[in-house]
């Protein structure tokens, strides 16, 4: 437990309040800025977002920079400033894309930024709209901070601040980030260089029996998409063929999609043990059996476990094939000669596209093989960030203040984000949004999912946190 006092302390109740009511009109405002990723014509939605987000900064008394690399895909960055004496930038890292929000199942717009049972609905109420309201919710209380002191928060020192607070949020990452953050690495790398940065994915309370869990993102899959072309001979429908080729890509398929070996990495390895301790029981028991060296055993464990935790755990302890497109045939009556797939990697730390590439031909087998050519369609590599770097332990130690209960632990997520490319460029990035969960949330089933929500007083409760974060890293 941490016994110093936490700077939000010394903010004045209204003040918080407000700041907290701000969250979620932000939330709701930048829901109802449909920023679909791939971008539907005219496509300015993530532009739009960015001058949203703009407009916020310069209310708040800054001088934010929007750029437009590719026609609609607009990003927004913002700095303030510190003293100085405190060393380099701190981060605050997000992006405006969403993913597309079909909304026939919808019991709310995905785009309107409902209120309703206490939550904001809306596509990117989690991913991650929320973390940006809860960012620009600490920018706009440093920056009041400034100018009460009589200062120009564009331009002078923040009170209190040693180094600076960089505020960047990206178009693209739905999609690798290229024409977001990617382009940012190459033309503005000064938005991102940082001593540390963090980002979507992490700090969000799980409540599994009676304990509340806080995963922090330090580590995340990487990704290979391989397309692969299957050669078989066309013929007549009425004489049907071994080579065949819709025949051969289903054998494959069925050869790619068998779960693959449990390889157990360091920061996976530090999650199960440190989450199984405070768990204990049954609970720990699960978890541990992911360590030992019988596949059956550990599966039996999972297949008891709640489905949604069982298939993320069952990802991150192997590296994952999922075949995902199928073309073939042209018409009934024609054996097809070609067929393609598409196949999603998922790899962990350590592994190279080489590595990759390696274990979907082996999987494949040699004869399968000969009847196949293998294209790369996007590699992205895995990436890890130091557990015991100061800034996650004061990630852990501002959880602990504003959740006496909270068991803060790093995690490794399945999936890709713009992490990739800022610790590619040597800035060590945690995965921290903020948000005290009820138990009965499905926060997994959020991400992309049919009425995405997040609860509102999740949502006001991460501001102090998130608040407490920067000034303590920065001060
Ligand atoms: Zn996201």
């Amino acid at each position: 437990m941490t016994t110093t006092a936490r700077p939000s302390d010394a903010l004045a109740p209204d003040v918080l309040a407000h700041a907290r009511e701000e969250v979620v009109e932000t939330l709701r405002d930048l829901i109802r800025i449909p920023s679909v990723n791939p971008p539907p014509e005219p496509g300015d939605g993530e532009l739009r977002a960015a001058r949203y987000v703009a407009s916020v900064l310069t209310e708040a008394g800054l001088h934010p920079e929007v750029v437009e690399p590719f026609p609609g895909r607009g990003s927004v960055h913002a700095r303030l400033r510190g003293d100085g004496t405190g060393g380099e930038p701190f981060l605050l890292l997000s992006h405006l894309d969403v993913v597309p929000a079909p909304p026939a199942e919808w019991t709310h717009d995905p785009f309107d930024g409902d209120v309703a049972d206490g939550h904001v609905y809306g596509r990117g109420a989690v991913d991650m709209k929320d973390l940006i309201a809860q960012q620009l919710g600490v920018v706009r209380l440093l920056a009041a901070e400034a100018r009460a002191a009589g200062r120009d928060p564009a331009s002078d020192p923040i009170p209190g601040l040693t180094r600076d607070v960089l505020f960047t949020s990206t178009a693209d990452e739905e999609a690798g980030g290229f024409q977001g953050v990617g382009w940012i690495v190459e033309h503005r790398p000064e938005w991102l260089h940082a001593e540390g940065a963090i980002n979507e994915c992490g700090g969000v309370a799980v409540t599994v029996g009676d304990k509340r869990v806080y995963p922090i993102q330090v580590a995340e899959k990487g990704f290979a998409v391989y397309r692969i072309h299957v050669h078989g001979t066309w013929g007549h429908g009425s004489m049907p063929r071994e080579d065949n080729a819709a025949v051969l890509a289903a054998s494959i398929i069925s050869r790619l999609a068998t779960p693959g070996e449990i390889r157990v990495t360091p920061v996976m390895r530090h999650f199960v043990e440190t989450t199984a301790e405070a768990l204990g029981g049954e609970l720990a028991t699960t978890l541990l059996g992911l360590l030992g060296d019988d596949p059956r055993t550990s599966e039996r464990r999972l297949a008891a476990c709640d489905a949604m935790y069982a298939r993320a755990l069952r990802a991150l302890v192997r590296d994952t094939i999922s075949p995902d497109v199928i073309h073939s045939g042209i018409k009934y009556n024609v054996i097809p000669g070609e067929a393609t797939l598409e196949i999603d990697c998922r790899v962990l730390p350590g592994m190279t596209e080489a590595d990759a590439r390696r274990v979907v031909e082996e999987r494949i087998g040699p004869e399968l093989l000969a009847a196949c050519k293998i294209e790369l369609v996007i590699f992205a590599e895995p990436v890890e960030s130091p557990h015991h770097h100061p800034l996650f332990g004061l990630l852990a130690d501002a959880l602990r203040d504003h959740d006496p209960d909270a068991i803060p632990v790093p995690f490794m997520v399945p999936f890709a984000t713009d992490a990739k490319h800022t610790t590619g460029m040597g800035v060590p990035t945690f995965g921290f949004s903020p948000l005290k969960l009820a138990p009965e949330e499905r926060f997994l089933e959020r991400f992309h999912g049919v009425d995405e929500r997040v609860a509102i007083d999740a949502l006001q409760w991460g501001l102090p946190v998130l608040y407490d974060v920067v000034r303590r890293f920065c001060g």
